[in-house]
């Protein structure tokens, strides 16, 4: 069946509810899945669940919904982990939000680092990545994707723990019985935990100052190979939904 997500504001999801798609939605419902009335949908909206929802008014270029019933219950979010990642080229940001929303991931806040090869993209496709992945992926929120700032400035304000990556970082040699993730995680706690990796030419030496003096911060090798940064964050983000997240 196929699932929307309703991003405008409307009252809180309640059997008989009736409330428009947007255009592009109802124009991919009529025009392209040719959907009459009385099809059914699924539509969730980050806070009142799953509902099944059968289409009442159905023209090119409107559509009307009506909820007949709740299929899912909103459940209670564990904490998901935030990902902070530097700005890389394109396709393969586009591929950090989609993976990134499959794995559960909570906020996803852009960075600009030294060694960034910009300073802007387009925020806007890339929320709109989010929400594909998350109907597809039939999570029942979609992840927030942040405009990017500096991670100077991020750094000044985050009171969470941030768990970064950094494959120049060693650790005392010996025998290893968990990975450096894991037994990070397992300092945490319960605790609020951002995932940081850095642009594919890495953190510079003063970026790495600056993050192994902050008291919030450790750095986790993942691994003696150097990962992209996609196949970092992907990692990284297996590794704490096995440890701490909705795997368990
Ligand atoms: N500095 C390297 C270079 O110039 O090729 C690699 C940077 S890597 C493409 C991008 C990011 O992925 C790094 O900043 C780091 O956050 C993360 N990363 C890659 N491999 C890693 C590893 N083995 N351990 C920890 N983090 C890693």
């Amino acid at each position: 069946m196929i699932r929307l997500f309703i991003a405008e504001i409307t009252p809180p999801f309640a059997e008989g509810l009736v409330f428009p798609l947007n255009p592009d939605q109802a124009r991919y419902l009529a025009a392209v899945m040719r959907l009459g009335e009385g099809d059914e949908i699924s539509v969730f909206n980050g806070r009142d669940g799953e509902w099944r929802g059968r289409l009442q008014t159905v023209t090119k270029k409107h559509v009307h919904v009506e909820l007949v019933a709740q299929t899912r219950a909103q459940p209670v979010a564990d904490p998901a982990p935030k990902l902070l990642i530097a700005l890389v080229k394109r396709a393969r940001l586009e591929t950090i939000i989609e993976k990134a929303t499959e794995l559960g991931a909570g906020e996803i806040q852009l960075l600009i680092t030294r060694r960034t090869n910009a300073d802007h993209t387009n925020v806007g496709r890339l929320q709109l990545i989010a929400q594909e992945a998350a109907e597809q992926t039939e999570r029942l929120d979609v992840p927030q994707v942040i405009a990017p700032v500096k991670l100077e400035a991020y750094l000044k304000t985050a009171a969470e723990t941030l768990i970064y990556g950094d494959e120049e970082s060693t650790h005392e040699t010996g025998e290893r019985t968990i990975p450096p993730m894991l037994e990070a995680l397992h300092r945490v706690g319960e605790g609020a935990v951002s995932i940081l990796i850095g642009p594919e030419g890495g953190f510079d030496e003063v970026e790495r100052q600056t993050l192994g003096t902050l008291p919030n911060t450790m750095a986790v090798n993942l691994g003696p190979r150097i990962l992209r940064a996609d196949t970092a964050a992907i990692s990284a983000l297996t590794l704490y939904q096995a440890a701490k997240g909705d795997w368990r």
